[in-house]
């Protein structure tokens, strides 16, 4: 899966459905379907990328680094910075990913704990 027609996180982070919380030129962020936490938001890079395990170049690496700097503001306005957030990435199916877009789950505003299942 490699097309925006295809894929439905090209389509919510391309604006063309849902509703993006945050966006800026190459990221964009916005509420989980079927949130896990009283804050679950699902960053996302505008790039179709399938799987973190795809991301190999300086590029890639980079977008990912600006992913991780939008999921800090996200959590700072969601006002969970002080308590703790996690991110998650799950990578192919026995890790629970589920659609083919790299995401980034931000999760918070209530206790976590460790280990996940
Ligand atoms: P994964 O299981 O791949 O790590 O995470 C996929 C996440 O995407 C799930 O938490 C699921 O609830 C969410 N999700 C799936 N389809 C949609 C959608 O169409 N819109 C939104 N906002 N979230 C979605
Ligand atoms: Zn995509």
């Amino acid at each position: 899966m490699n097309k925006i027609d295809d894929c439905i996180f090209c389509k919510i982070a391309a604006g063309k459905v849902g509703k993006l919380i945050y966006e800026d030129d190459e990221v964009a962020a916005f509420d989980d379907l079927n949130p896990q936490a009283p804050v679950h938001v699902l960053i996302v890079p505008k790039k179709h990328i399938a799987r973190i395990s795809d991301v190999m170049n300086d590029s890639d690496v980079c977008l990912m680094g600006k992913i991780v700097v939008a999921a800090n503001k996200i959590a700072a306005d969601r006002g969970i910075s002080q308590d703790g957030y996690r991110l998650v990435i799950n990578c192919n199916e026995g890790a629970g990913q589920s659609v083919w877009h790299v995401h980034f789950h931000l999760l918070g505003g209530r206790s976590l704990s460790w280990p996940p299942g």
